[in-house]
């Protein structure tokens, strides 16, 4: 099988996803801020998670994030992700939690405490994900 003929796992779009995707699709991902309390929420919903105000705007995060947790897998679960792969989950500078994948270098010890930064990676199929790289 070809590269080019393994298909990147459909995004799960909610309701109040598409704004979201749209912006990594253009490289400048945006989040939901609360305009009433200024609270940055992920994943994106009808209204803000901290205060309930329904006043929310899109905003684009800084890309900057810390690990917070990451494993390595083995063993291939998905054509799009051959082993060894990794999955991380870093806490953005904005606060939210995310789970994406680090690219190219990885850290030697720990990963956890490692800063990142967002970059975004075109998949073989065309598909724009979210990823973190060091940022030393
Ligand atoms: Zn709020």
């Amino acid at each position: 099988m070809a590269a080019t003929d393994v298909r990147t796992p459909r995004r799960v779009m909610g309701l109040y996803d598409k704004p979201m995707w749209e912006s990594i699709d253009a490289r400048e991902m945006k989040l939901q801020r609360c305009t009433g309390c200024g609270t940055f929420q992920y994943p994106p919903g009808p209204g803000c998670h901290a205060c309930l105000s329904m006043e929310l705007e899109w905003i684009p995060v800084s890309g900057r994030a810390t690990i917070l947790s990451w494993v390595v897998f083995h063993r291939q679960y998905l054509p799009a992700y051959p082993a060894p792969y990794n999955s991380i989950a870093v806490r953005l500078e904005e606060g939210p939690i995310m789970i994406s994948n680090l690219e190219g270098e990885t850290p030697s010890g720990t990963w956890i405490g490692e800063r990142v930064k967002l970059v975004y990676v075109t998949m073989p199929d065309g598909v724009i994900l979210p990823r973190f790289e060091l940022d030393r």
